[in-house]
């Protein structure tokens, strides 16, 4: 079974996302649980912790199905340590905001070096991030996406996100997100389902699938390999459409949110129901007659 959605606004409560994700026909959705673009937010009330949890009720989403985002202006490997300390308070708000609303995921971006650490200094501060966030937490599992690596951007390679889990204590509470963009753009070929096909396996190598919680899909406006970050619709962009129909029909992403954070949110009805199309007919399937 794949779950299949978009990050939808939650404009006007939490709620609010749960409603949007239905309207789109989707079985799976993210948001965020406060202003993406700020440190501070008022703490949630009870009333929005109820309405969100009887919407996700109303409209069938277990949390499995749901993968919100952290805040953007968290850098969980920052080389200034009074820095460093504010993007983790941030992040354990993030947390028991999660834990509030009954979740059990949290998709962030791993961290950036600003030229001021190495890659090896920084990977080993954002471990040492997850594992002072999770034990002070109970139930929500940390996911990390894969970069584009814009930057100075970890998380580029898969060999940066085996490394952060490495150093993770409590690995059953530790997973990774990936974004086809992202990966893309970091120099992972998506461009034909044989090299989609070979980046999943590569995957598999050196992370793990026991460790995919969650994937983005995203076509990507960057070129390959080019370490920008843009997205596009799917079809629209330098991916194409084959990769996202390989994606459909590998069962290895079953059971996990699927993720649309394309440009027009006015066409996720219709690209989830184009992904649902491509899992009832895989693409690579020979006519058994
Ligand atoms: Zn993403
Ligand atoms: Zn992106």
């Amino acid at each position: 079974m794949k779950y299949i959605g978009a990050h939808v606004s939650a404009a006007g409560g939490a709620a609010q996302a749960v409603a949007r994700a239905h309207e789109i026909g989707a079985n799976a959705f993210a948001l965020f649980t406060k202003n993406q673009r700020q440190w501070h937010a008022k703490p949630l009330s009870d009333e929005a912790i109820t309405s969100f949890k009887a919407a996700c009720q109303r409209y069938g989403f277990a949390p499995g199905q749901i993968l919100p985002h952290d805040s953007y202006l968290i850098n969980l490997g920052h080389p200034d340590d009074t820095a460093l300390e504010k993007s983790r308070a941030a992040f354990l708000d993030e947390f028991q905001r999660c834990e509030q609303l009954g979740l059990t995921l949290l998709n962030f971006h791993p961290g950036s070096h600003l030229r001021k650490i190495s890659e090896r200094e920084c990977l080993a501060r954002i471990a040492e991030s997850i594992n002072h966030v999770l034990s002070r937490t109970h139930r929500v599992t940390d996911v990390i996406e894969n970069t584009a690596g814009q930057g100075t951007n970890l998380g580029y390679r898969f060999e940066h996100l085996a490394e952060i889990i490495e150093q993770v204590d409590d690995k059953s509470r530790v997973g990774v997100c990936i974004d086809t963009c992202h990966a893309f753009a970091a120099g992972y070929d998506l461009r034909t389902p044989e090299a989609t096909l070979a980046t999943l396996d590569e995957f598999g190598a050196v992370v793990g699938f026991e460790y995919l919680r969650g994937m983005h899909l995203n076509d990507a406006k960057s070129a390959f390999a080019s370490r920008v970050d843009r997205h596009h619709c799917l079809g629209e962009g330098n991916i194409g459409l084959e990769a996202f129909a390989t994606l459909m029909g590998d069962s290895r992403l079953d059971g996990i949110p699927l993720i649309l954070e394309t440009i027009e949110p006015d066409r996720w009805s219709e690209e989830i129901s184009w992904l649902r199309a491509q899992q009832r007919q895989p693409v690579n399937l020979a006519p058994s007659h």
